[in-house]
């Protein structure tokens, strides 16, 4: 069941999504050699709770066995894809880190994330986090009204695969809302089913994640950090947008 936001709830979401937006600004600036992935954590945490929203990773449940999840945001660092745990490693020169950000605000969840460089970073780094970016563009050009969520995924693996990358296949993106993780999934890849047809008011957490070398992933013992198998580089790109009559409009950003 896929819950289709009214305009106003449209509204809500993008006091959420402006939230995430400002932590995310504010992380971009602190990013350096030296800093620990907790502090960061931190100085997001503040962001969101100072807004009056809450954020939506804190405690969150992963699979049996594994504890709530921890920190605010997740942290991500180089091989790792998503959910690494906020701790204190500390960022190296030529590192990227992928920052996934989620806030609540009035009830309405927002959800974000990028991928920053750290100091110098090598030329292939570079390109992996442009087109891991680019991606999230080429596959939102297809959400509108009538098409497929499977058109969106179909852009995104394409866009990826034509750059010598390969997009993940056991995360995807979400629909989101009242609740962070809501139907229907986002695949970035084409899977088998074609998924539903995209109506105004879906409100989605389109996100691909890219990897430089192919697509297996592992999961570390800590039951929530998922790293590539080959050890090659990861990057991540989301925001949450909202279908329309027109251009989707992307929620979580700058007004
Ligand atoms: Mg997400």
């Amino acid at each position: 069941m896929i819950s289709i936001k009214s305009k106003t709830e449209i509204e809500y979401m993008k006091k959420s999504g402006e939230v995430v937006a400002i932590a995310l600004e504010k992380l971009k600036e602190m990013i350096k050699p030296g800093i620990t992935t907790l502090e960061l954590d931190k100085i997001a945490e503040e962001i969101i709770r100072k807004s009056g929203a809450i954020p939506s990773f804190k405690g969150y449940e992963g699979l049996p066995g594994a504890e709530r999840f921890p920190g605010s945001i997740c942290t991500s660092i180089n091989n790792e894809i998503v959910h690494g745990i906020p701790g204190l490693r500390m960022l190296k020169d030529g590192d990227i880190i992928s920052i996934d950000i989620g806030a609540c605000l009035n009830g309405y969840h927002a959800d974000a994330a990028r991928t920053f460089p750290v100091g110098n970073i090598t030329e292939k780094a570079k390109r992996l986090i442009e087109v891991t970016r680019q991606s999230f563009y080429e596959g939102i050009k297809c959400a509108v009204k009538g098409n497929r969520i499977i058109d969106i995924s179909g852009a995104i693996q394409d866009y990826v695969e034509s750059n010598g990358f390969s997009v993940i296949r056991e995360y995807v993106g979400h629909g989101i809302g009242k609740q962070m993780h809501e139907s229907p999934q986002i695949p970035n890849y084409r899977t088998r089913e074609r998924g539903p047809r995209l109506e105004p008011g879906m409100t989605l957490a389109v996100e691909p994640m890219v990897n430089e070398g192919d697509y297996h992933v592992k999961l570390l013992d800590n039951k929530w950090t998922v790293v590539t198998r080959d050890g090659s580089l990861s990057a991540h790109y989301e925001n949450t947008i909202a279908v329309t009559e027109g251009e989707p409009i992307i929620l979580t950003k700058l007004n």
